[in-house]
């Protein structure tokens, strides 16, 4: 079974909770990545909220102020543990419809992103989520 933490190859790009929305933007410029993750001002390892470049995009479209503070369009993270099953990752993806989710360890600490394109290239990956049981419905 492939894991969550076995695909995390880039590093995360995260910020301080008190970044700005231009601050976010030059950084997944700059690392060519869609999703910035804010971290606790005292503690670098604990997600506090995410900002992906569809909400530096709405920021724009709804003429914020970029020199303001990026949490104003940050969202709660969803997470996904490492030791989770890729399928998890998918799932969640496509409940919440989104492109990316925060992966941390069992002590809630920041280990990785994994985003939507990293499921979708490596066939044992794909056949994994094909084959996969369907999850339970309540
Ligand atoms: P995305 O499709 O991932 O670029 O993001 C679309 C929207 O979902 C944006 O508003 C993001 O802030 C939000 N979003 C993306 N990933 C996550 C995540 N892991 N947790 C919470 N919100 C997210």
């Amino acid at each position: 079974m492939i894991r969550v933490g076995d695909l995390l190859r880039r590093p995360v790009v995260a910020l301080p909770e008190t970044a700005t929305i231009r601050e976010v933007a030059v950084e997944l410029v700059k690392n060519r990545v869609g999703l910035a993750v804010l971290t606790a001002k005292d503690n670098q390892k604990r997600p506090v909220a995410v900002v992906s470049e569809r909400d530096v995009l709405r920021a724009v479209a709804e003429r914020r102020d970029l020199d303001g503070p990026a949490m104003a369009v940050a969202n709660r993270p969803i997470t996904v543990f490492d030791t989770d099953p890729v399928r998890v990752a998918a799932e969640k993806m496509r409940q919440h419809n989104i492109r990316h989710v925060v992966v941390v360890n069992k002590d809630g600490e920041l280990v990785g992103v994994l985003s939507v394109r990293d499921l979708c290239f490596e066939r044992a990956i794909l056949f994994e989520l094909a084959t996969a049981e369907a999850p339970a419905t309540p």
